[in-house]
C-alpha cells in the first residue's frame, strides 16, 4: 500500500500511508503499544509462542566487526571491581523480556545488552533500571522504557549496519550510548541545556568515541553533517520537520512518534530525491518535541 509522493517540501498528511500490524515470527500480527501498561501485555502475549527461544542464543548474538571495540570497551569500564555486576542478571532479564516481546534483531539485542542503563536513572530509581518502563529523569522529561528503544532502532536498521545517525532529544543519554554500539557514528541533540550536560556527565565513564553530543533544536537537525542514513526521534511532534525529512539520505529510515494524545510510530523512508514514504507502525506515549532552547 505504501506510494510514493510527491514534490519536496510537502507536508506528511499528503503521503500515502500504510499501516502495517507487524507480523511475529510464527507468522500472528503483533499489535504492540509501547506503554508500560501493554508492553506487560504484549510480552504475556509474546511469551507463550515464544518460550522455547533459546535466550542465550540471543545474548549471544554475532555483532559486526565496527561494534566489537565499542562493546569491549564499555564492558571493560564495568569489570567485577565495582556495584555493575549486580545489574547483570537485570540487564539480561531485560533482554530475555525484549525477545519475548517480539525483538528479534541480534545487533540490536547485544546492544541493549550491554550498555549499563542504571548508569542513566537517578539514584532514587536505579532499582527499577531494567524495567520495562519509562522513569523521570527531571525537567518534566523521561528516558524511555527498554521495549521502545529496541523496537525503533531495530526498525531503523532494518537489519543492515548503519553510518551516521541523528538522534532529537538525547535526554539522559541512554538511547544514544545504545545506538553507539551499532552505528559508525552518532550525534545526538538535546535542546535543554541541563539535561545536554546530564547525558555528558553520565556517559563520560563510557567513553564512547563514536557518539557527539550537540545543544540545539533538533528541528533543524545537523545540515552541517547531514545525510543521515538515519534519523530517530525521541520525542513527539504533531508532523516531522521538513529538515529533518530533508537531511535523511536517499534509502535512509527516519522513526518518529507523531501525535499530541494519541500517538503512533511513524516509519519514513526517502526512496529518492524528492520522494519519501511513510508507515505507520503502532501506537506510542513521547513526551513533546518542542521548538527552540532552554
Ligand atoms: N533519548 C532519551 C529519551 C529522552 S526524552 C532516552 O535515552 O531515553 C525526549 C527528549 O527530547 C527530552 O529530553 C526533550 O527535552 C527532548 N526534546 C524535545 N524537543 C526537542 C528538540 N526540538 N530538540 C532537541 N531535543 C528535544
Amino acid at each position: 500500500m505504501t506510494a510514493k509522493s510527491r514534490k519536496f517540501p510537502l507536508p506528511l498528511s499528503s503521503l500515502d500511508s500504510k499501516s502495517s500490524s507487524r507480523t511475529g515470527k510464527s507468522g500472528h500480527p503483533v499489535q504492540n503499544i509501547a506503554t508500560p501498561q501493554t508492553a506487560t501485555q504484549n510480552a504475556r502475549h509474546q511469551q507463550s509462542r515464544s518460550a522455547s527461544v533459546p535466550v542465550t542464543r540471543c545474548l549471544l548474538p554475532r555483532v559486526p566487526d565496527h561494534a566489537t571495540p565499542f562493546r569491549s570497551e564499555i564492558m571493560a569500564q564495568h569489570k567485577p571491581a565495582d556495584a555493575a555486576t549486580a545489574y547483570e542478571a537485570p540487564r539480561r532479564a531485560m533482554v530475555a523480556r525484549l525477545v519475548r516481546q517480539g525483538i528479534a534483531d541480534p545487533v540490536v539485542l547485544a546492544a541493549m545488552g550491554t550498555v549499563p542503563r542504571h548508569l542513566f536513572i537517578e539514584s532514587g530509581l536505579v532499582g527499577q533500571a531494567y524495567i520495562d518502563a519509562s522513569l523521570p529523569i527531571g525537567y518534566e522529561q523521561t528516558i524511555s522504557q527498554p521495549y521502545i528503544v529496541a523496537r525503533m532502532i531495530e526498525v531503523m536498521r532494518n537489519g543492515k549496519s548503519l553510518k551516521n545517525v541523528l538522534e532529537i532529544g538525547t535526554g539522559c543519554g541512554y538511547q544514544a550510548a545504545v545506538l553507539a554500539q551499532l552505528c559508525e557514528n552518532v550525534y545526538s541533540i538535546e535542546r535543554i541545556k541541563l539535561l545536554h550536560e546530564l547525558a555528558k556527565k553520565n556517559l563520560r565513564s563510557l567513553r564512547i568515541a563514536n557518539l557527539r553530543l550537540h545543544y540545539g533544536d533538533g528541528m533543524r537537525g545537523l545540515p552541517e553533517v547531514a545525510p543521515f542514513d538515519g534519523i530517530i526521534l525521541a520525542a513527539a511532534g504533531m508532523q516531522i520537520p521538513d529538515a529533518l525529512l530533508q537531511q535523511l539520505a536517499i534509502g535512509g529510515r527516519l522513526i518518529a512518534p507523531v501525535g499530541e494524545k494519541q500517538q503512533v510510530l511513524q516509519l519514513i523512508e526517502r526512496t529518492g530525491n524528492a520522494d519519501w514514504t511513510k508507515t505507520v507502525l503502532e501506537g506510542c506515549y513521547f513526551v513533546p518535541l518542542r521548538p527552540g532552547i532552554i
